[in-house]
């Protein structure tokens, strides 16, 4: 199905419904749900699923992560399983990893809410008893890694007769991960009369062929292969910040800090994060005003007038906003998400690098959003250079270098002759450097230098290149994808810091380090595949010259302890302890 998303209609929702998404056949509940999200128009992704998908029809989606398909296949599953009986799962919803049971259950309870629409994630390395528990209470959607589906469907804890929807979500990674005949056994306990889609962000043969089993006649939608037209994007620097949720907010603004941005637009997804950053970015003292379809014209046009004028150098916008409007050049175009299409990434970072000046494109994405980002860099054809977080020394050398340049603006300035007598009297007593580092301290202080800033975690640059596989359900399923995958596989890095230790974990000496060639993905390695936990619970990761620490959950220190002291790290025996401080 062809798609194109420049030509959209402007759907300037200026108040009220989005109509982009009434129009797509979704009930007044759910509108009102996105609404009060902050969505103020489908994905392209969602503006083609959604219509087939609220008629009954299987679908085929080429979608990755980041492109919207949750809400995709979530919003037309919720209301056409709305008034289904509340005894057995009306849907279910099979993903590759924990991490993604996780948030893909937790995005049917959001858009779910006004439809109170109950939801059941299951997943391994969780404790199964509850989950009987809450299978026996009823609950309407099951969001499931197909292990642990087909567990409970063994023990007669799930019961799928009463499915009348089935998502396959990222269907290749579960293929990746030797899922596939659990997928077919699953699908076997389902009706024969049901409603399948398939999601995948790649569309091999086996997914062909998954498709060709389960699916009937599906309506096939390919956002992925939309392509720019060439030469049509413009010639921008484009950097990316890789970092997990949880860092996305101080990552801008320690961007902005460095980067010093003349003028710079920041876009959002949503209208509700455009507030969340705006408010952020002003208690940060920057000069910064939002834009988004909830403001009226008056509103909007006295945003503009300010942002034109230069009293305000950032400029917060979502896409419709930013759409109808008559934006001048800026230096930087922030993405404080990765947008859902390379067509709105090339509408985005258009509004830099124009007429032959200077523009940088900056965007923050999660790792998983990495696939997308590949695919934008595919067809914009121009290079996206990841890059690290600039570091807390980063930030405080910038300042410095802001004091400095103040000072010397003063020198320039002159003026100074109200000033010297003091210095020259101190000048009897201390050295004229002593006197002048002084004054630069304190003009340091006074103007927020020293305010503290949180570490953000670096994701090493193999972990940056993080795959979800190997984010498997259970411990050790299948040696394919670990083979493939699995020591240069990292878990995400939250809460990862090298500093402080979270509750709840144990911190472990491990005898050898970065002169022994030991990489972080080394010790994940060893931990998850010789000791056999889940590479998610392994915390924080610090590697020096001759040693590594590694936090990890407490109550399983000292099984972990015992077993890498019995193996072999990188092909050596190396000690492993508690760890001391
Ligand atoms: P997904 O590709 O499903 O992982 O979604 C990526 C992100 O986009 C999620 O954080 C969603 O909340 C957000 N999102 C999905 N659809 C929309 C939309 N139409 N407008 C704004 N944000 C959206």
């Amino acid at each position: 199905m062809k798609h194109d998303h420049t030509h959209a209609p402007e759907a300037t929702a200026v108040h009220g419904f989005s109509p982009g998404f009434a129009a797509l056949g979704l009930e007044a509940r759910l509108l009102a749900t996105l609404e009060a999200l902050g969505y103020e128009e489908p994905t392209p992704i969602q503006r083609e699923a959604i219509p087939p998908l609220l008629a009954g029809k299987d679908v085929l989606g080429q979608a990755a992560t980041g492109t919207g398909k949750t809400a995709a296949f979530t919003l037309p599953l919720l209301q056409r399983i709305a008034h289904s009986p509340k005894t057995k799962p009306s849907a279910i919803i099979l993903v590759p990893t924990r991490e993604l049971a996780i948030q893909v259950g937790e995005a049917v309870g959001r858009y779910g809410k006004e439809l109170r629409t109950s939801v059941l994630p299951l997943y391994g390395g969780q404790a199964i008893g509850p989950q009987m528990h809450a299978l026996k209470r009823g609950v309407d959607v099951i969001v499931a890694t197909p292990g642990r589906a087909l567990d409970h469907i063994r023990r007669h804890t799930l019961k799928l007769e009463g499915v009348q929807i089935v998502v396959l979500d990222e269907a290749d990674e579960m293929l990746d991960m030797g899922f596939a005949e659990d997928l077919d056994a699953i699908l076997e306990h389902t009706p024969a009369a049901k409603q399948t889609a398939l999601f995948s962000a790649t569309m091999p043969p086996r997914i062909q062929s998954i498709a060709h089993r389960h699916l009937q006649q599906p309506v096939e939608i390919t956002i992925a292969k939309e392509a720019v037209k060439a030469g049509s994007a413009p010639r921008v620097q484009q950097a990316a910040y890789i970092v997990t949720r949880p860092y996305r907010g101080a990552t801008l603004a320690r961007i902005i800090e460095t980067a010093a941005p003349k003028s710079a637009l920041v876009f959002c997804r949503t209208r509700v994060e455009v507030d969340e950053v705006t408010l952020m970015l002003s208690a940060r003292g920057h000069r910064v005003e939002a834009i988004h379809g909830g403001l009226s014209q008056v509103q909007r046009d006295r945003v503009m007038q300010a942002f034109r004028t230069g009293q305000t150098e950032l400029l917060v916008a979502t896409d419709v906003a930013a759409r109808g409007l008559d934006i001048p050049q800026v230096s930087h175009v922030i993405n404080y998400d990765l947008p859902s299409s390379a067509e709105v990434y090339v509408h985005r970072i258009g509004r830099t690098g124009r007429a032959g000046r200077e523009g940088t494109a900056i965007t923050i994405l999660d790792p998983r959003e990495q696939r997308l980002l590949r695919s934008i860099e595919q067809h914009t054809k121009g290079k996206v250079v990841v890059t690290p977080v600039p570091s807390v020394a980063d930030v405080v050398a910038k300042r410095l270098e802001r004091t400095r340049g103040a000072v010397q603006e003063a020198i320039r300035a002159g003026d100074l002759d109200g000033f010297r007598g003091v210095v020259k009297a101190m000048a009897e007593t201390t050295d004229l450097a002593t006197i002048g580092a002084a004054a630069m301290k304190l003009l340091f202080r006074a103007e927020g230098g020293e305010r503290p800033e949180q570490e953000i975690p670096a994701l090493p640059m193999r972990q940056a290149e993080w795959h979800p596989s190997a984010q498997r359900e259970g411990l050790h399923r299948d040696g394919a994808s670990r083979n493939r995958h699995g020591r240069q596989a990292m878990p995400p890095a939250k809460n990862r810091t090298p500093r402080g230790r979270e509750a709840g974990m144990t911190r472990l000496y491990v005898g050898a380090g970065r002169d022994a060639g030991i990489r972080a993905g080394d010790l994940v390695g060893a931990i998850a595949n010789e000791a056999h936990i889940n590479s998610n619970l392994i915390g924080a990761i610090q590697i020096e010259e001759r040693f590594s620490l590694v936090d990890v959950p407490e109550s399983l220190a000292k099984g972990i302890v015992e077993v890498l002291g019995r193996s072999r790290i990188k092909g050596r025996k190396v000690g492993v302890r508690v760890f001391r401080e």
